[in-house]
């Protein structure tokens, strides 16, 4: 078994050689979904994974723009269509200067397992540009996303290839895209998630993520008959995701000590409380801001700059910032500080040797493809609801949410049950797996 994996991997990688998160990110699915084929006569002889491997269209653009200062600025824009089986590419678009197709790819990759894990009909796709928003004024985010979608709209449609945001791409990013799709195809339709309320947007998708990360940790904890209640939490990142699972956890009486970002993170002892918590998103959504400010404001708190918050005591860590951003040195710590329960609101932040620690010790952990699949659920939702022209109330999406966050944790114990440990990431990556798979063989060789 584990030549097959190897001999894999190595055909994979010799094809994709300057793509390390993208091979990181096959050779996790590998590991647990080869064994499954090779157990399962059905897929044998299909080349099926080495076909889910390759994307279905790569897409690489120019995208040229004015800043303020007159000068013209060139950034890359991609759009990677990885799979359609199951129904049109869904997923993000990241603004952030990291982008490569490396990273695209494997976020496409993973984003195929997710959305299949949904039970929603949604394909994988991903999407950016290496273009840093931080710095720039509303004036050139808007010039720039026009430009991006300029090209972009001949490739997307509400049938073809709906985008979403991700990192560097939130609601004024999507709105100033969706103006610009709706001018250059005559036509007011549901071509991105993630749109604001009035203009087909769908309550709870701002906080969807976030709030499904938070259920995932509990649906976890409630199976070893335990709960977030109570519990002390550490979350990276300060972002969409990282807010509104904040605001989960203090909704379900937890007490939040850190949020993060790029330049280090903060440390509450006396927890971050929901009118903490306003003042963080009007930090880092209205003024754009560094979470720094946070301790001039509270002083008590203290701020770690250019440190991550895994060594902070925690029995609950929600990695929400962004990939490998927990390593094994910080796994090690949290599970010696009684760490219990990992839930990855962020795509891939663990480690493959993180997660290997986590596994060792037996402490529950869910792979973000699992439990940060709330966000693109809601996009399924909101598409659903454009689709009927009709808007769900606030507890009828969250209450879906919840039901659809409980189904992926069974099917992760369905297919991930081993000796008295629940392998999550296998459980995902199965599940995952053969819904994709079998619409696959069902349409044949395309
Ligand atoms: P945001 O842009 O809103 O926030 C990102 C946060 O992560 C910021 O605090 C940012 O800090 C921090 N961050 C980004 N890059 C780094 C880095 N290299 N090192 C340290 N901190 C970093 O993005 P989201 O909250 O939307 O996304 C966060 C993660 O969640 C990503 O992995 C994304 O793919 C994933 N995700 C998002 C979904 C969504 O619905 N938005 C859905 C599913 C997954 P700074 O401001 O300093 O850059």
């Amino acid at each position: 078994m584990k030549k097959s994996i190897e001999d894999f991997i190595t055909e994979i990688g010799e094809r994709n050689s300057q793509e390390p998160e993208f091979m990181q990110a096959v050779r996790e699915v590998s590991e647990t979904v080869i064994p499954y084929i090779v157990s399962n006569k059905i897929y044998h002889g299909k080349n099926i994974l080495m076909r889910m491997v390759e994307p279905e269209r790569v897409l690489m653009f120019r995208v040229n723009w004015v800043d303020d200062s007159g000068e013209i600025r060139v950034n890359r824009g991609y759009r990677v269509q990885m799979n359609s089986a199951i129904g049109p590419y869904k997923g993000g678009l990241r603004f952030h200067p990291s982008v490569n197709l490396s990273i695209l790819k494997f976020l496409a990759f993973e984003q195929v397992f997710k959305n299949s894990l949904t039970t929603l009909p949604m394909g994988g796709g991903k999407g950016g540009s290496d273009f840093d928003p931080k710095g720039k004024s509303d004036g050139e985010i808007m010039r720039f996303c026009q430009s991006f979608m300029t090209e972009l709209f001949r490739y997307i449609g509400p049938n073809t290839d709906i985008p979403a945001g991700d990192i560097g791409v939130g609601g004024r990013e999507i709105g100033y895209m969706f103006g610009q799709y709706k001018k250059l195809k005559k036509e007011f339709t549901g071509v991105l998630t993630g749109k604001g309320l009035s203009w087909g947007g769908s309550l709870i998708r701002p906080e969807a993520t976030g709030y499904g990360t938070v259920y995932f940790a509990e649906n976890m904890l409630n199976h070893v008959k335990n709960s977030v209640k109570g519990k002390t939490v550490v979350i990276s990142g300060s972002g969409n995701v990282a807010q509104f699972a904040a605001e989960k956890c203090i909704q379900l009486s937890a007490k939040v000590v850190s949020l993060s970002d790029s330049s280090g993170s903060i440390y509450d002892s006396e927890g971050i409380t929901e009118e903490k918590l306003k003042y963080v998103m009007d930090l880092k959504n209205n003024k754009r801001e560094r979470i720094s400010e946070y301790v001039k404001k509270y002083p008590k708190a203290k701020f770690y700059k250019n440190q991550t918050p895994w060594d902070i005591p925690c029995e609950i860590a929600l990695p929400c910032a962004t990939q490998n951003e927990l390593n094994e040195k910080n796994a090690k710590s949290l599970i010696n500080n009684g760490c219990v329960c990992i839930s990855e609101g962020a795509n891939m932040p663990c480690t493959p040797e993180a997660i290997s620690v986590f596994r060792k010790n037996k402490v529950l952990y869910a792979p973000g493809k699992a439990s940060n699949a709330g966000g693109v659920a809601v996009s399924g939702l909101e598409m659903a609801q454009n689709s009927l022209r009709y808007s769900w109330t606030r507890e009828e999406v969250d209450s879906r949410l919840k039901d659809i966050m409980l189904d992926i944790h069974n099917a992760c114990i369905t297919h991930g049950l081993e000796e008295g440990y629940i392998n999550y990431e296998k459980g995902a990556n199965i599940a995952g797996f053969i819904k994709v798979a079998d619409a696959m063989l069902a349409q044949g060789v395309v």
